[in-house]
């Protein structure tokens, strides 16, 4: 997929995108442009939109001939190609009968059809989040999951799980098993190697994983393949036994949440929207062509955000975006957003396309497997809205030709000499303050050297976006200088570089901004994007 130009750069498309195509609603005809299934449809396109029935959906709107009806047309309407049809969520199974009919109704129009389970209310309640959550160390429980598992592979060859495959519970059974340092699943025990929390869940949801839902889907269906979905919370995925590396392995496919939702909303937000970006690639990094494609919402959204997430999702090199969904999508704020959504479908899919044929250059921003952010919670998001591009990855990168490091590097046993390596390339770096502090006794690394700079987050890496525009510049400079470019511009603008040249700038800010990209000026639309293909 990766695909380079080394001659005459060809300027294929430029587009300077004003405020119309997020234009309210209410601007809008209330019909979408007649051809984005067929143009959905076309082989060539890199990207697909999908959306899911949870199993309650299914027994609300496609039980009918005249719901199915209506579900498919929306779906052809909104460029949905793909549907996921849910067969278990919050301790409720979607009847044989109409999970049957809705499966040979969509394939008979044409879409890819597959399954979905969420594991809500499976049983024992945990103690933690217990109306919806449970206890896995539960052997009721256990038995329970695995026949929701067999369910489903009876009827689909490929199977979501939405991302409620966590463990939370704190109750007496399970803190006797992490003290005991062993997971029990049936007749069969495996050690732990620790006796934290985060070792004893990471320990059990793996192992549950291949037990009790891989293997037993598989031996009903041998052609089962299963999908975790992993959530957008990625600082919390170890504490909670989402254990990416190993998980990753065993699962068939992963996809990616991306609901980064309104960073002002009341309820949802504290998320800013470079996060969709970064944790799709991060993803994408530890999975490789295992990575299916991102996921999110319209939860705490406004239009403005919905296609911010779908535009972080593309340009985090996804091949589909998981609509949820589609009994969610017909609450507010789902309709306008979907609105919304069906005027981007054409220059969405067509980004697509041009962002999965290239690779991206940037940064490298260094976050381990398992690795905790101490007072450094999603700096990688924060420094991305600083348009300073990143290119996230689970290895170090010494081949980078620069880099940015927070304490999450420190989980790396060999962090300090890699580092102290890098920096006599003399290529640039820019750490974190709390990073420079815990690495400032370590003999042989010189943090004072002229290509080290240090990025003050004192503690608050959400103060990041309080940094005015001559502070960014300058910081950027030299970061910038072995990547060829020259960037200047204000606080919360991503910048997307490619190795051929290429170029996405997005303004998450309401206003219209002037930004300089290699010396021109370049004037973005408030929450509007601009990109140029070579
Ligand atoms: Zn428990």
């Amino acid at each position: 997929m990766r695909a380079k130009c080394r001659g005459i750069f060809h300027f294929l498309s430029v587009s300077f995108l004003c405020q119309a195509l997020l234009a309210p609603a209410s601007a809008q005809p209330d019909s979408s442009p007649p051809d984005l299934w067929k143009l959905a449809n076309d082989p060539a396109q890199a990207h697909r939109f999908s959306t899911l029935f949870c199993a309650q959906d299914v027994r609300d709107y496609l039980s009918s001939e005249s719901g199915l009806d209506t579900a498919l047309q929306w779906c052809k309407r909104t460029g949905v190609t793909k549907v996921y049809i849910e067969v278990f969520r919050d301790g409720y199974r979607a009847e044989q009968k109409a999970l049957e009919n809705a499966k040979k109704r969509f394939l008979s129009e044409g879409f890819v059809v597959s399954g979905c389970v969420t594991t809500t209310r499976v049983g024992k309640p945990s103690t933690g989040w217990s109306d919806v959550a449970s206890c896995y160390t539960d052997p009721a429980t256990q038995t329970n999951l695995q026949a929701v598992f067999e369910y489903a592979a009876s009827l689909f060859d490929e199977i979501m799980i939405d991302d409620f495959w966590f463990e939370n519970c704190a109750c007496p059974d399970c803190d006797r098993a992490r003290r005991a340092r062993t997971v029990t699943i049936g007749a069969r025990s495996f050690p732990v190697s620790g006796d934290s929390w985060k070792d004893y869940r990471c320990e059990l949801m793996t192992q549950l994983s291949r037990e009790r839902l891989l293997a037993p889907a598989k031996r009903v269906n041998p052609k089962a393949r299963l999908i975790i979905k992993y959530p957008q919370w990625y600082e919390d995925f170890q504490d909670r036994g989402y254990e990416v590396a190993r998980e990753t392995a065993d699962f068939d496919r992963i996809w990616v949440g991306t609901e980064t939702r309104d960073y002002t909303d009341r309820h949802w937000g504290g998320t800013v929207q470079y996060e969709a970006y970064f944790i799709m690639r991060w993803l994408g990094g530890i999975g490789g062509p295992k990575c299916g494609g991102g996921w999110f919402d319209s939860l705490g959204t406004t239009e403005r955000t919905y296609i911010e997430q779908a535009r972080q999702t593309v340009l985090g090199g996804a091949g589909e975006s998981m609509l949820f969904s589609y009994g969610s999508l017909q609450q507010e704020p789902g309709p306008k957003d979907i609105l919304a959504l069906r005027g981007n479908v054409p220059e969405l899919l067509a980004v697509a396309k041009e962002v999965r044929s290239r690779a991206i250059l940037g940064l490298a921003a260094y976050k381990p497997v398992n690795s905790y952010p101490k007072d450094e919670q999603r700096v990688f998001d924060f420094v991305g809205m600083m348009g300073v591009p990143l290119v996230p990855c689970h290895e170090f990168p010494s081949d980078a030709p620069a880099a940015f490091f927070s304490v999450h590097a420190l989980k790396d046993p060999q962090f300090a000499a890699k580092l102290s390596a890098f920096i006599k390339t003399g290529k640039p770096v820019l750490l974190t303050d709390g990073l420079s502090r815990s690495l400032a006794n370590q003999s042989g690394l010189n943090l004072n050297a002229p290509n080290v700079r240090i990025l003050p987050l004192k503690h608050d890496p959400k103060s990041l976006l309080q940094l005015g525009q001559q502070e960014l510049d300058e910081l950027r400079a030299p970061l910038l200088r072995p990547l060829n470019t020259a960037f200047r511009a204000p606080n919360r603008v991503g910048l997307y570089l490619f190795q051929d040249g290429s170029w996405v700038v997005e303004n998450f800010a309401d206003e219209k901004i002037t930004v300089e990209l290699n010396g021109k000026p370049l004037t973005v639309a408030g929450r509007g994007w601009t990109y140029q293909w070579k």
